[in-house]
């Protein structure tokens, strides 16, 4: 049977958010993104969001604690509760923790981490011409260059952590989009 408890790690840009928007049309889980949280957050002028819009405009990590507490949550819902697409959470060692901490007191361990590698140039092009369609606020050439940072400074040791839990899949992200999806399906069979 093929994983349903779905972590989907890579720098920005890396096409995490299509990638999970694709396999949970297939699978009928949710697709939990913390940014796409944060945003609503943010747009919905919540204490959360006020928080959080200067840190996310920087680049920078809004505060573990902030993040584990609306990942928690969010994993708490019903839907949740028959699997999920994890898609920028955990973003830290302390985030990698606390959510292996939960889900294995519930007794439902995530199964596989799907680590979509990309060339870091290839994507800062990818993400300017996002930004152009998108508008999003952290789309800027500075910004971008930010977060990758952040992301390896921050990100890519939990890599290694999957790694030693055994559930690691390092797919190549660069390609049609279907060529990766094609890529993530064989990942999580
Ligand atoms: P990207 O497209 O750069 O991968 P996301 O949409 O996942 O970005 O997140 C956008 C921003 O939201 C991040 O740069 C960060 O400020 C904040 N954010 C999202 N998820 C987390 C997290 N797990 N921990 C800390 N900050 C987060």
């Amino acid at each position: 049977m093929s994983a349903t408890r779905i972590l989907l790690l890579g720098a920005p840009g890396a096409g995490k958010g299509t990638q999970a928007a694709m396999l949970i049309e297939r699978m009928g889980i949710p697709h939990i993104s913390t940014g796409d949280m944060l945003r609503q957050a943010v747009a919905d002028g919540t204490e959360i969001g006020k928080k959080a819009k200067a840190v996310m405009d920087a680049g920078n990590l809004v505060s573990d604690d902030i993040v584990i507490g609306i990942a928690e949550e969010r994993l708490s819902q019903p839907d949740a509760q028959k699997g999920f697409v994890l898609d920028g959470f955990p973003r830290t060692l302390a985030q990698a923790e606390a959510l292996a901490a939960t889900l294995d007191k519930l007794g439902t361990p995530l199964e596989r981490c799907v680590a979509i590698t990309v060339d870091t140039e290839a994507v800062v092009q990818r993400l300017l011409k996002r930004a152009e369609i998108e508008g999003r606020a952290d789309d800027n050439e500075e910004t971008i260059r930010e977060r990758m940072r952040v992301y390896d400074e921050q990100t890519a040791p939990l890599l290694a952590f999957y790694e030693k839990n055994g559930i690691l899949a390092k797919v190549d992200g660069m390609g049609t989009m279907e060529e990766v999806a094609q890529r993530c399906e064989s990942a999580l069979a």
